[in-house]
């Protein structure tokens, strides 16, 4: 059996963003740039994309969306554009939160090296960013507030509404790197008063390198490299078309199932989560009630998570530790050190993150396989073996 569980680092192509891309890899191929009518149909089909995009998210016009090579890419534009649009009025300070992704994390020491003054607030242990923290850092001169949407490794829902209205009362702007949020939660980006909103096709069952960003009328974006007039000239660089069109007919198709969805992996990973808080020494990393459906985030004391994961992997089941770009460092997880967990757990960390695609089959096997793993490298702890003696199968 092979169970991939590991929907946190990138999500299986749908069938439906496939379809709608096959056209563009065979005839429909024209630059979409070019003036003839095969280059205008491709423009036309973009724009509709577009829209597409700004409807799901609540956005008034089309034109407020970007295209970009992804969330990365998005996040470094949200960042410096407003980075920039402070510093022509003399608003030098960024408020944001220690938990963020690397994009956003590496993007403010950028600024700070550029004389930006960067105020990280701790979330809470709940993996939660209190609102009232981030009203008590907002100063004169703070032109940008960042907070993500939910978070990639703990999955934590942060209250994006409410620090949305304290920025717009203050007149700052605000950003919101919501990778893990778009096709799984309901956003309105005027609703929740978010004027600049980062997002990636693979996190919702669409191609890998392709994104966007939303940013309100009004928020003028600053190009990162140089070249033609493709997005507005805020995005230079022939459109990756058939990504764009997989994008669109992804997040649709998501929206489309948006509850139906949202009620079966939870489903799933409630009977996933149960089960495995139920072995000894183990915790829940983050919030239960405001948290991303699909997301577990599991330790348990006296085993590395390492040899966890190639157990399980063994097995065929795909998991990992945290966040996929961190795995080649040997530093423990900035986000689970900022919400106070303690090294021991946070060596023995599990991510298990369900999608769509999962099944019932493949829940029960998740479970018995990560109940036995566990058993079985804590056999190998002394430390574990000494104060646990009658709780393990093992014991010797
Ligand atoms: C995956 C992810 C990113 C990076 O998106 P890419 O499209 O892979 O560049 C940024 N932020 C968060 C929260 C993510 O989960």
């Amino acid at each position: 059996m092979y169970v991939y569980a590991d929907n946190a680092a990138t999500t299986k192509l749908s069938e439906a963003a496939k379809a709608a891309m096959l056209p563009y890899f065979d005839e429909l191929y024209a630059n979409p740039s070019s003036i003839h009518s095969s280059g205008q149909r491709i423009k036309d089909d973009i724009n509709c994309a577009r829209q597409t995009v700004a409807d799901v998210i609540g956005a008034a016009q089309a034109n407020e969306i970007t295209f970009t090579s992804g969330g990365t890419e998005s996040d470094n534009q949200a960042l410096l554009s407003a980075a920039a649009l402070g510093a022509e009025r003399g608003k030098k300070h960024i408020i944001s939160s220690s938990f963020e992704h690397h994009a956003v994390l590496h993007t403010l020491n950028k600024l700070k090296k550029q004389g930006f003054e960067i105020t990280l607030i701790t979330p809470e242990p709940n993996g939660i960013v209190s609102t009232e923290k981030v009203a008590a850092k907002i100063r004169e001169d703070t032109a940008l507030v960042s907070i993500m949407y939910a978070n990639n490794e703990v999955g934590t829902i942060q209250p994006i509404s409410e620090i949305g209205a304290i920025c717009r009362k203050n007149g700052v702007l605000f950003h919101t790197d919501a990778v893990q949020a778009v096709g799984h939660l309901f956003i309105d980006v005027q609703k929740q008063n978010i004027d600049l909103l980062s997002f990636s096709a693979h996190k919702f069952h669409g191609p890998k390198g392709v994104g966007g960003l939303y940013a309100r009328r009004g928020t003028a974006l600053s190009r990162l490299i140089e070249g033609g007039g493709q997005e507005k000239s805020r995005r230079p660089g022939t459109e990756n078309v058939p990504g764009i069109i997989g994008l669109a007919a992804a997040v649709k198709e998501a929206y489309k199932n948006i509850d139906k969805d949202y009620l079966y992996i939870l489903s799933l990973r409630d009977k996933i989560l149960n089960s495995l808080l139920a072995i000894p020494g183990s915790r829940l990393n983050g919030d239960l009630q405001n948290r991303l459906p699909g997301n577990i985030s599991i330790s348990f004391e006296g085993l590395d998570s390492e040899s966890l994961i190639l157990l399980l992997d063994n097995k065929g089941i795909s998991v990992s530790n945290g966040s996929a770009c961190n795995s080649t460092s040997t530093q423990p997880s900035h986000v689970l050190r900022s919400i106070g967990v303690s090294k021991e757990y946070i060596r023995g960390t599990l991510r298990i993150t369900l999608g769509r695609y999962n099944t019932e089959e493949e829940a029960d096997y998740i479970i018995a396989n990560v109940i036995e793993s566990v058993n079985y490298l804590r056999s190998f702890s002394p430390v574990w073996k000494d104060s646990h003696k009658e709780e393990s199968p093992y014991a010797v």
